[in-house]
């Protein structure tokens, strides 16, 4: 299996080299991902810029490609112009905090995935549920593996369709299992930091993001919540499918 990784933090983030440890026991793995931190980008691509990719070597005498843009630009560029044969399957992560609800919107880690799956690939995009900067990595990539065995058989992947899997922060023996579950839609819960700055001019940063109660365990944030591996399946196609018919017929009626 040809495995193209790539991720949204940066290719020198711990959870792309825990990744690609574990990875590279299910194929050949190639690391194309942006040289600098892309976190919150969502589906941006480059265009008024030149992309630039540069040849790397990472942790473990690895070979990688950085490239000077947005994760979503990683997967094409790879795809058209680096990779010698599309790949079977495409990886995001292990993102650096959890991409659930609402925050799926604004995920560079859940939008190269995503891109992937626009392109006709098979695409799984992880995120850990910690800020943690010395996360356990390893341990979440270890899950990682093991989900990606799991799924790697359902035939009914349909065109288009990524899954967009978020991990417990546990040591293994504390993970309750897997739980399939639908995006919370919740608000989020945040607020804008007002500061002044030494020359006396108001800036502001967009701070804390605050926890709502997390309620409902069919969902991605609820599942996450209680220690399940929350695995979602999402589609880039944003048709309202239940008001089609209604608004069609208002239309008409006009
Ligand atoms: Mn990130």
């Amino acid at each position: 299996m040809n495995i193209l990784l790539t991720n949204d933090d940066g290719i020198y983030a711990p959870g792309l080299a825990a990744l690609y440890r574990e990875l590279k026991h299910l194929g050949e793995v190639t690391v194309v991902a942006p040289e600098s931190e892309q976190s919150a980008v969502g589906h941006a691509i480059t265009l008024m810029t030149p992309l630039r990719v540069k040849e790397v070597s990472l942790d473990g005498g690895v070979e990688g490609f950085a490239v000077s843009g947005f994760p979503a630009d990683c997967v094409k560029i790879a795809m058209a112009e680096l990779l010698p044969n599309p790949p079977d399957l495409v990886v995001s992560g292990i993102n650096l905090g959890p991409n659930v609800g609402i925050n799926v919107l604004y995920s560079g880690t859940v939008s190269a995935a995503t891109e992937a799956s626009i392109l006709g690939v098979k695409a799984v995009a992880f995120s850990l549920n910690s800020y943690d900067q010395n996360a356990d990595f390893a341990a979440a990539a270890r899950l990682a593996r093991e989900l990606l065995e799991q799924v790697r058989g359902w035939t009914a992947w349909n065109n288009g369709v990524c899954l967009n899997v978020n991990l417990p922060d546990l040591p293994r023996a504390e993970v309750k299992g897997v739980r399939i579950t639908r995006q919370d839609t919740g608000p989020l819960v945040e607020h804008f930091e007002r500061r002044v700055d030494p020359r006396r001019h108001v800036y502001y940063w967009l701070a804390e993001i605050n926890a709502r109660p997390a309620t409902d365990p069919d969902t991605d944030y609820g599942a996450l919540a209680q220690g399940y591996v929350s695995v979602t399946p999402i589609h880039h196609d944003l048709t309202d499918y239940r008001s089609l018919e209604s608004l069609t017929t208002f239309i008409w009626r006009q």
